[in-house]
């Protein structure tokens, strides 16, 4: 049929051995040297933010809270019910970080959206910080043993 969807492989997508193969997340260089950026299929992983980028710095930042990642990439519903405000530290670089919780953020129109997620901040160096949401803590869980590799961050296997 001439209106099936093909794939840059020219074939059937879905009966495409190669797509089949591929993983649903993926890891891509951008221009930016040290700086690596997540895809989901191919595209943005949220609407809200075009690119999520990030360098070794903030990927340390949520290697060392894997744990509180994986319960967001879990998370149902609107609530995070064992995500507390805290301090978090990180064995690996003596660094303490603080993980804050937020319920909704501002869409760049002034739209108030009610979405849980969570920033992470380092207490040695205030600037390096990173937030994300449920769908970006399901593209770093899934990826978290080849973010680490190129973070150079021992993450414990598991
Ligand atoms: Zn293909």
């Amino acid at each position: 049929m001439p209106d099936e969807d093909r794939c840059q492989h020219g074939m059937i997508r879905r009966s495409c051995s190669y797509c089949q193969a591929e993983p649903e997340y993926k890891i891509e260089k951008t221009k930016y040297r040290d700086i690596i950026e997540i895809k989901h299929n191919g595209n943005s992983i949220t609407e809200f933010d075009k690119n999520f980028m990030f360098g070794r710095d903030k990927a340390r930042l949520f290697l060392a809270c894997i744990d509180i990642v994986e319960e967001l990439a879990a998370a149902q519903g609107d609530e995070l019910p064992h995500i507390r405000n805290r301090e978090f530290v990180d064995l690996v670089g003596g660094d303490r970080i603080f993980v804050r919780v937020e319920s909704f953020f501002e869409r760049s129109d002034g739209r108030r959206v009610n979405v849980p997620w969570i920033h992470l901040q380092s207490s040695k160096n205030p600037d390096i910080s990173i937030g994300f949401g449920r769908r970006k803590a399901k593209a770093i869980f899934a990826l978290r043993r080849k973010i680490a590799r190129w973070a150079n961050y021992p993450l414990a296997d598991r």
